[in-house]
């Protein structure tokens, strides 16, 4: 069975994630997509909610799994028989640290590949952050985020928000 792990923050996940995940699912047996958890980043959501997100918009898929992550995805990779990594690239700006972080996944475990998958131009300009940052602002997030966890995501960011704005 040929298996690849489609890893990241997915803080929370969008259009632009789904629609790597769902461009690997075409060309692999399993898809495992993996919410890692770094220690160095502060993340809106827990890794947790994360993953429920993730479940959600790939229910359809049926061979996409979601897990979590908080150690080494190189190691990861060995424990589940995994020898692909699938990676979106937006533009040359995610270029520099997807080679980095490919070359080291390399190093420590050589069965591993990473493989690039070119945005589709739609999503070109999307990313978590900026989803974040339009909820926060009260903005319309629809189309950036996947039908089934929008209203979610947009009540919990401004939960959060609030919850923010009380300690302050
Ligand atoms: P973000 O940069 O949005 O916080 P993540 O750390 O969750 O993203 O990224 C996981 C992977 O998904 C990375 O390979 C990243 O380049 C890719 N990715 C994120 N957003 C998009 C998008 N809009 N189109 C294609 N790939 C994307």
């Amino acid at each position: 069975m040929r298996t690849a792990i489609c890893p990241g923050s997915f803080d929370p996940v969008t259009r632009g994630h789904l629609n790597i995940i769902e461009r690997g699912a075409q060309r692999f047996d399993r898809v495992i997509v993996l919410v890692m958890v770094n220690p160095a980043k502060i993340p809106c959501f827990s890794a947790e909610e994360r993953a429920d997100f993730l479940c959600r918009v790939t229910a359809h898929i049926p061979n996409v799994q979601v897990d979590v992550s908080t150690g080494l995805l190189a190691e990861y990779a060995r424990r589940v028989g995994a020898g692909t990594i699938i990676k979106g690239l937006r533009a040359v700006t995610d270029f520099e640290f997807e080679f980095q972080q490919a070359l080291t996944n390399k190093k420590l475990n050589p069965e591993l590949e990473t493989m690039f998958v070119i945005t589709d131009p739609e999503y070109m300009y999307l990313s978590s952050s900026m989803v974040r940052q339009v909820a926060g602002f009260g903005g319309d997030v629809t189309d950036f985020l996947p039908e089934e966890i929008c209203e979610d995501v947009v009540k919990r960011l401004a939960e959060k928000a609030e919850q923010r704005s009380g300690v302050q």
